[in-house]
């Protein structure tokens, strides 16, 4: 039988091990460790792909959420508003800091974060909004921009899963006050550990950023604010600097199993789209409603109670498939009684119970794929494993 891993990072890396090797060759004699040229010219070089003034290397896609925060001076006390279904780091970024976590719902066919209920929930103590481009789908951008400008709050995008999509040919990590990313190794962009990057048009505000990087200290030994270790390793920005340029071709891959999954189920009895008025489909495919999303996950919503069934299928048949997320950020333990909103977010609570996702990587190989759909649609059509 043909296994499927979720995600297999041995193709993407080893097609450019030549170069890795005597990049890291080089950076180990210069002997040049912490910032300097390598770390300047990746950031230069994610700026023009990002279509952004100011792009800053951190030290993950967390602290790339922290640093903003903190340059924006948002603490103890101060409200922020993010969606209740996401990875931890969107809420523990916040909370971390002291300031509270503001719990909105999202929108059941996009993942993204429900403005409507934001909008409800926005309070006096308010300063920020932190959207998720949930699984590579942009937000919409506009309605974002509308939105922080009416309640005038500070916007930082989360796109740690969506470096390089667009809304209407705008890109993600442009709009807002601040933009962070994360190169974690299942990213679009993955690296060779920890790292990340920060975005923004405001020169003061990436002056700002910049200098909390490295503990506040400006000009050497002179600390200005309490900042902290934010660094990216020169290392690391020099290795992924030769991924970087192949980043359109990965995503344009996804897109592209993306695509074939839709065509290959478009029709198949039990499997539907994600789409408002979606009828009673077991399986619903997600769509990329900004036309310009990456696909990090595709993922799946599986209804009347069927999800863990269809993981144990596609267990069994050896394709590799995982639960974002499990639990939404308002029912983690470490949140209880924490932060406002959590008695109305419903979809979120739902969706927990609903998602799976399945392999999209851009080197999954023809069979792999065609296995992927022919068991999504064995399973809704009720044939066993
Ligand atoms: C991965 C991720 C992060 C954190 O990135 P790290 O590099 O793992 O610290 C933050 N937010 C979202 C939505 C993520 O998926």
């Amino acid at each position: 039988m043909i296994t499927v891993p979720l995600l297999d990072l041995a193709p993407q890396n080893g097609a450019l091990e030549a170069a890795y090797e005597s990049t890291f060759r080089e950076v180990m004699r210069s002997n040049a460790f912490i910032m300097g040229p390598r770390l300047e010219a990746f950031e230069k070089a994610c700026a023009e792909a990002l279509q952004v003034k100011h792009a800053i290397g951190v030290s993950s896609g967390t602290d790339a959420l922290v640093l903003p925060l903190m340059a924006l001076g948002i603490g103890e006390g101060d409200e922020v508003l993010l969606p209740a279904f996401t990875f931890f780091a969107t809420a523990g970024s916040v909370a971390r800091l002291g300031a509270v976590p503001v719990w909105v719902d999202v929108d059941p066919h996009t993942f993204n974060i429900n403005l409507a209920d934001a909008a409800r929930k926005v309070g006096p103590r308010t300063k920020a909004i932190m959207p998720v481009h949930l699984f590579g789908q942009s937000c919409d951008l506009g309605a974002l921009r509308t939105f922080a400008s009416a309640h005038k709050l500070f916007v930082i995008e989360d796109a740690a899963q969506s470096m390089g999509a667009r809304w209407q040919g705008q890109s993600t990590m442009s709009v807002g006050d601040f933009g962070a990313t994360s190169f974690f190794p299942s990213k679009n962009l993955g690296g060779f550990g920890d790292s990340g990057l920060v975005t923004t048009q405001n020169d003061a505000l990436a002056e700002r950023a910049r200098i909390l990087r490295v503990h506040g200290m400006q000009p050497k030994y002179y600390h200005k604010f309490i900042g902290a270790n934010f660094r990216m390793d020169p290392l690391q920005a020099a290795l992924l600097h030769i991924k970087l340029p192949h980043l359109p071709s990965y995503n344009c891959a996804r897109a592209g199993n993306a695509g074939y999954y839709h065509t290959t189920l478009r029709g198949a009895p039990g499997i539907g789209e994600n789409r408002p008025g979606a009828g009673d489909a077991k399986i619903l495919l997600p769509v990329d409603f900004s036309g310009q999303g990456i696909w990090n996950q595709f993922t799946l919503r599986v209804l009347h109670g069927k999800r863990d069934a269809l993981k144990a299928f596609l267990t069994n048949r050896k394709i590799g498939c995982e639960i974002y997320y499990p639990v939404p950020l308002h029912r983690q333990e470490c949140f209880a009684g924490v932060g406002r909103g959590a008695d109305s977010a419903r979809v979120a609570e739902q969706l927990a119970q609903e998602v799976l996702s399945v392999p999209v990587f851009p080197e999954i190989t023809t069979e792999q794929r065609q296995w992927v759909a022919t068991s999504l649609a064995d399973f809704a059509a009720g044939k066993s494993a």
